[in-house]
């Protein structure tokens, strides 16, 4: 059975409302999460959390508008790169990196793993990889934190086997199946919050895990199907599609057979 070490790198803050609708205007710390997911023979990173390539990139120019907007705070101690050796595991040692979607607090720390396979969604990333200045800002996406010779490196899960999920798992039905993970490890999709925007099923010893990403911000959102603040509709990619998914993530907490893990989670 798999297993999931999580690692927190940086957070930012913003008013507990903008994640909740009606959490009011305290100012709340969200942790960006990554994770490794060691199945029986394959080892993954599922995101990368903020690292020192988003201060850089976003100290100056049009992307400090990114920090004005979401105060960033990371230590350098916290990139995951330090982490994962702290864990002795090299970024040669990962099987790929699995992105969840193009956000700077997901990909901050890409050119710590320049040269490792990486997965995305084919069309999340068609819809992103273009975006420049005001437009990418716009997206969440900071361009400079894509290392050189990216693309060679990427694969679209899209490419993968599309397998059919146990019951359990409704009402997802279907999913990518992540090669090299002995039928632990299932991506799909979460559509909504941004382009691309995945989630994956780990089969683990306690039973299934949902990595939802930025699905929600809080667990009250699928618990209660509350939403965000309507400004954070501004940053969606598709207000309609992301309320369809928290649906879908209530449907599956109310099943029981699940425990669903946000990136964010825990301020509210
Ligand atoms: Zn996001």
């Amino acid at each position: 059975m798999a297993t999931i070490t999580v690692f927190e790198a940086g957070y930012c803050t913003h008013a507990g409302c903008m994640a909740l609708r009606g959490a009011g205007m305290k100012v709340c710390r969200f942790p960006a999460r990554a994770y490794l997911i060691e199945t029986a023979s394959g080892r993954f990173l599922w995101d990368t959390g903020y690292a020192s390539h988003f201060i850089d990139a976003t100290r100056s120019g049009l992307f400090a508008w990114y920090r004005r907007v979401t105060p960033v705070y990371f230590d350098e101690r916290e990139a995951v790169v330090r982490q994962l050796g702290e864990h002795g595991i090299r970024a040669s040692d990962l099987d790929a990196v699995i992105l969840s979607h193009f956000h700077g607090d997901h990909i901050a720390g890409l050119r710590d793993f320049q040269g490792t396979p990486t997965w995305l969604s084919g069309e999340g990333w068609a819809a992103t990889r273009s975006l420049k200045g005001i437009g990418a800002l716009r997206k969440g996406f900071v361009p400079g934190l894509i290392p050189p010779g990216f693309e060679s490196c990427a694969t679209a899960v899209e490419s993968f086997s599309r397998v059919e999920l146990p019951a359990e798992l409704a009402p997802f039905t279907h999913a990518y199946e992540a090669p090299g993970a002995d039928g632990e490890l299932f991506i799909v999709d979460l559509p909504g919050h941004a382009a691309g925007h995945l989630g994956a099923f780990v089969a683990t010893a306690s039973g299934w895990v949902l990595l939802a990403s930025d699905a929600a911000w809080s667990p009250a959102s699928y618990r209660e199907l509350i939403g965000p603040s309507r400004l954070a509709h501004i940053i969606m990619d598709e207000p309609a599609r992301y309320y369809d998914t928290l649906r879908m993530l209530n449907r599956l907490h109310r099943g029981g057979h699940v425990s669903i893990r946000l990136t964010h989670e825990g301020a509210l």
